[in-house]
């Protein structure tokens, strides 16, 4: 089993989230997303206000697919030195990008504010942007939330939960904490298995032990019973291991009580666009400016 174990993380850490890097722009309206009622609130209020639930009338696929995206940013490793690989990003252009953000406006919003947005046209602060963290690693906690506090940003951060605990992974008091904190925790299955694998019925080993699971309850609601129970606060939103998913999963996914689900940047589901929301992995080469123009060329 510590084999498995070891060869899993590897797998893990090699192959980082991303599985669909290729790009492809959705067109859709480039209108603002601002709300003058909220322009005169401090940033403290507007990163953290607005999550509670809506009721009012809900909009169809369509009218969602028409409302402006928001930008949304998938970190994975954020590291001392060069980065080595896609899935890397150097300590200075963190500190770099957080301060871009801050300098030119950007507000953070968590995704309780997006669907809002999405589903009843509530309105969002000026030049809001989602800061997405996946893969549980620790430096997302001891290097991320602290520049975050600096500008009153809030993460959002999706939890491969195998991960919690071990060295160089969150630990369940980071995890606490960061919900503690107003950062919102979300699910990003129990082992980052691609959700077009998963099974109705199937044999894996859990534990030391062959079990029979619904791979889908296994994934994705037991992770999300295990993530409330540990925060105290409901876990409503996923994020796909490699951004990869499948028509057949997004229904799946919504029976299990998720209510939106980010992928990477491919184009999103006519059907079910609450469950392929858009994110962009921020390349390790993006200085605070440059990841500000890539951010407005790919949700334009
Ligand atoms: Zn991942």
């Amino acid at each position: 089993m510590k084999n498995l174990i070891a060869i899993l993380c590897v797998a893990v850490v090699l192959a980082g989230c991303a599985g669909n890097t290729a790009e492809k722009n959705e067109s859709s309206s480039s209108a603002t997303l601002t709300a003058s009622k909220n322009d005169s609130t401090s940033k403290n209020d507007l990163t953290v206000s607005d999550n509670k639930p809506v009721s009012g009338p809900v909009a169809d696929a369509a009218t969602i697919l028409s409302r402006p995206q928001v930008p949304v940013l998938c970190y994975h490793h954020i590291v001392a030195g060069k980065p080595k690989n896609a899935y890397e990003v150097s300590i200075d252009n963190f500190k770099s990008q957080m301060k871009a953000l801050a300098d030119s406006g950007y507000h953070t919003i968590l995704p309780d504010q997006y669907y809002n947005y999405l589903v009843h046209g509530t309105a969002l602060p000026p030049k809001p942007v989602m800061l997405t963290y996946d893969d549980t690693d620790e430096e997302q906690f001891s290097i991320a939330k602290p520049e975050m506090d600096k500008y009153g940003f809030k993460g959002v951060y999706f939890i491969m939960t195998i991960s919690i605990g071990r060295p160089r992974y969150m630990s369940k008091e980071q995890i606490k904490q960061l919900a503690d904190e107003g950062h919102s925790i979300g699910s990003h299955t129990w082992r980052h298995d691609r959700v077009d694998r998963l099974k109705d019925l199937n044999t894996i080993e859990y534990r030391g032990k062959k079990i029979e699971v619904n791979e889908w309850d296994f994934q994705l609601l037991n992770t999300k019973k295990q993530l409330e129970e540990m925060t105290g606060k409901p876990v409503e939103h996923f994020a796909y291991p490699f951004g990869i998913w499948s028509k057949q999963a997004l229904p799946k996914i919504q029976e299990r009580g998720y209510k939106l689900a980010f992928q990477l940047s491919e184009k999103r589901d006519p059907d079910m666009p609450l469950y392929t929301v858009r994110r962009i992995i921020v390349a390790p080469g993006w200085s605070g400016e440059g990841m500000l123009k890539a951010m407005k060329s790919s949700f334009k």
